[in-house]
């Protein structure tokens, strides 16, 4: 295929979409994931009925947007997406619903983040297609109730703990999407290097892979500032040297952690002896919104076994003492 063509105008966001993969053989990884959607897909084509609506969860990066496009695409309907944030009013939500196809997928990111009133809306329109909605104001007032086509909801969302109940009780396709493995994410640098013309030696893509948190979106950013390296420092081609020195400068450890994730290991080392310490009291330290510490910053740390969460807040584990190069305190009566 044609190399994709980089300049400096282009977005970031502009060069994901051009790595995303857009079929379901084509996206590597979450494998227990994409087995139950392709049943789900083929069912619903074969019943000629719209599929079940679909939550994705999980850290942002994973896929969970690429997800939902392909699902529309493997249903041959269109995809139309909003976010949480975006729909402020209830009529913006209606005006979409009444504008589907039969069978759509409409996708909602952040969806925990919708204004309880514009989900209120969500409800009937999930569970039996229809759209209550109220005309004029005071004593005038009336509702009307509005058939919509049957329709497939796809939400995403990084915090499934703040999706109400009712909200979350009405996706039948509950999908949790999990970090990536350093092979799957070889294959997807391996990848994403042939759409983009350049040539990783194996330890080069995998070097890059094993830093990328677990992160597809991350491994795509850090494989095109490699190449940057790569092209104008050396030969052009992606050694497992140029990648190291490359993701070194550009502040991603041995870990794949970066700065934010290390200032937040060293806060609880240096600041608290290692914890317990609150979320709350974390964010305020560091300046950080809350949500982003536990969206973003924590979910990685935990499945690296750096952190641990306990009901007193967040500890410090062994392994991240000795990333950081410090001895832990001794426990007492030690
Ligand atoms: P999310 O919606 O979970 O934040 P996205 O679906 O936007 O994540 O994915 C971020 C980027 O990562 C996409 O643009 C795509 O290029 C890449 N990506 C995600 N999952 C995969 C995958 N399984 N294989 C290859 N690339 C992927």
């Amino acid at each position: 295929s044609d190399p994709i063509p980089m300049t400096p105008a282009e977005q970031p966001e502009d060069q994901d979409r051009a790595l995303r993969p857009q079929s379901l053989d084509d996206f590597t990884g979450q494998a227990e994931a994409r087995a139950n959607l392709r049943v789900f897909i083929e069912s619903a084509r074969r019943r000629g009925e719209a599929m079940d609506h679909t939550l994705f969860y999980g850290p942002p990066g994973l896929g969970k947007t690429t997800l939902a496009q392909i699902v529309s695409r493997e249903l041959g309907v269109n995809f139309r997406m909003t976010s949480g944030p975006v729909l402020a009013k209830a009529g913006d939500l209606a005006a979409i619903l009444t504008n589907l196809d039969a069978r759509d997928v409409l996708f909602i990111d952040e969806i925990h983040r919708l204004n309880p009133a514009v989900e209120e809306v969500l409800y009937p329109a999930m569970e039996d297609f229809e759209l209550d909605l109220v005309i004029g104001e005071g004593p005038a007032a009336r509702t009307v109730r509005i058939d919509l086509q049957p329709f497939t909801l796809v939400g995403a969302t990084t915090r499934l703990g703040l999706l109400t109940t009712p909200l979350r009780d009405r996706f039948g396709i509950p999908t949790r999407l999990e970090f990536y493995t350093v092979d799957e994410l070889v294959s997807i640098v391996e990848r994403g290097a042939r759409l983009m013309g350049a040539a990783p030696t194996p330890d080069g893509a995998r070097e890059i892979a094993r830093r990328a948190r677990g992160t597809p979106r991350i491994a795509g950013r850090l494989l095109r500032r490699v190449v940057d390296f790569a092209v104008v420092e050396g030969d052009g081609t992606v050694t497992r040297e140029l990648a190291d020195r490359a993701l070194t400068r550009l502040g991603v450890d041995d870990l794949g952690l970066d700065g934010a994730d290390r200032r937040y290991l060293r806060l609880l080392a240096e600041n608290y002896g290692g914890g317990p310490v609150g979320v709350e009291t974390i964010a305020a330290a560091l300046s950080e919104a809350r949500d982003a510490i536990e969206e973003v910053i924590e979910p990685f740390l935990l499945q690296q076994g750096l952190i641990a969460r306990t009901p007193r807040g967040r500890m410090l584990a062994h392994k991240a003492w000795t990333h950081l190069g410090l001895a832990p305190p001794r426990a007492p009566g030690q």
